[in-house]
């Protein structure tokens, strides 16, 4: 066998300050993010320069001006020890360079602001992960905890990553400009701490996401006109489907929407009426039987294929009225009669929504019940919220 020699790569040999973004992802991303802002504003920033040199991290600043006078003229005078945790790297032992200006005398270090928080040993990068697992993990604090110090080594405590949780800024982004104008809303009641809170929210329907999602300590007329008001503002403004609570229909309608009731909720309703009408008036068997007959053909009604076929249907169940169940009867000239509409608009309109099954369906996904039962402040609720909602949003945003 015929050795070959092969020649050794002498340019890697060769001296050359590597930037460390070369190798790592993580980091040119700092570059990467440094650079979009240097072009805003700060001629400075994307001036950071870091390189390994036998497992120690040097950081220093490239261009090396004063932050005092602005000078040019400084020279290096040293380095500080700093302990960093990158998320890919792990724990990094990193030496931070300091410079001593020449025209004005003044000492500072590289300034690291854009990688990690003064004072704090997690890299931004870091925590930016840690903070993808609580939508991941659903906000469980061990779980995360866990994922990191098997990914990195890195014992965090569930206190820190709590806090991180809590002191998240709640972006409520939307990941579209223009919402269709056909809308669900409701309001979901949520024990925190011992307290009722409100989640109140708005579903655009058609592209399948929410428009705005907020926990308010109560549930009063005011504070539901307000939200529908905002967070429809310079939007198209069709119709709001929502369920039969009695403070939503005028609300609705004061802010030039149509109002469709969810026909699920409609039937619940009506069940509920006829139940406590039988319980309460004693009615005999055979009675009973009839008032359910009628009341399948009202629920017919809302199966019609067009609105015409119901208002025919509707008037045609009026006609031997004088034979129905006083209860039957009621319900047709008090609960259906006067707001036809309100139960029938999706027929005039089919891109209305005839239920609000998405936005139960989403505050499922978003925040399902065993979480909730852990909840215990309404800011850590609602970043947990909003962490699902970006992955909701993603995952099921419809542009057709
Ligand atoms: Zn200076």
């Amino acid at each position: 066998m015929t050795s070959v020699k092969s020649i050794a790569p002498i340019s890697c040999l060769n001296y050359k300050q590597y930037k460390l973004s070369y190798f790592f992802e993580s980091f040119s991303k700092y570059e990467f993010e440094l650079g979009k802002k240097r072009n805003k504003a700060n001629k400075y920033y994307n001036s950071l320069v870091m390189y390994f040199k036998k497992d120690i991290l040097y950081i220093e600043d490239d261009l090396g001006v004063c932050p005092k006078c602005h000078s040019k003229s400084v020279f290096s005078d040293g380095y500080n020890d700093r302990l960093l945790y990158f998320y890919d790297e792990g724990a990094v032992n990193a030496k931070v360079k300091r410079y001593t200006c020449d025209n004005c005398g003044y000492n500072f270090i590289t300034d690291l602001n854009g990688v990690v928080e003064p004072g704090c040993n997690y890299t931004r990068v870091f925590k930016e992960k840690v903070l993808e697992f609580v939508a991941l993990f659903l906000g469980l604090v061990r779980k995360i905890a866990y994922k990191v110090k098997k990914d990195t080594g890195i014992d965090i405590s569930h206190t820190t990553v709590e806090n991180w949780i809590l002191e998240t800024e709640n972006e409520n982004k939307d990941i579209i400009k223009n919402y269709s104008g056909y809308y669900e809303f409701d309001i979901e009641h949520t024990k925190i701490k011992g307290e009722w809170n409100y989640r109140y929210t708005l579903f655009d329907s058609l592209h399948n996401i929410s428009v705005a999602d907020e926990v308010y300590p109560e549930e009063k007329k005011d504070l539901i006109k307000y939200f529908l008001d905002v967070n429809t503002r310079n939007q198209k403004k069709i119709s709001i489907t929502s369920d039969l609570d009695d403070k939503y229909k005028s609300i609705i309608e004061k802010l030039d929407f149509k109002h469709q009731w969810c026909l699920v909720h409609a039937r619940k309703n009506i069940n509920k009426t006829i139940k406590e009408n039988i319980k309460e008036n004693n009615i005999e068997k055979y009675e009973i039987k009839k008032i359910k007959d009628y009341k399948y053909k009202i629920f017919d009604l809302f199966e019609s294929t067009s609105y015409k076929k119901a208002r025919n249907d509707f008037n045609d169940l009026l006609k031997e009225f004088e034979d129905y169940p006083e209860i039957i009867r009621q319900i047709l000239l008090k609960q259906i009669m006067p707001y036809f509409e309100t139960y029938f608009l999706f027929l005039k309109d089919p891109k209305v929504p005839k239920t609000t099954n998405k936005i139960e369906n989403y505050f499922q996904k978003t925040l399902p019940k065993h979480i909730k039962r852990i909840m215990k402040i309404p800011k850590g609720v609602m970043t947990r919220i909003w962490q699902r909602k970006k992955i909701w949003d993603t995952r099921n945003l419809k542009t057709t």
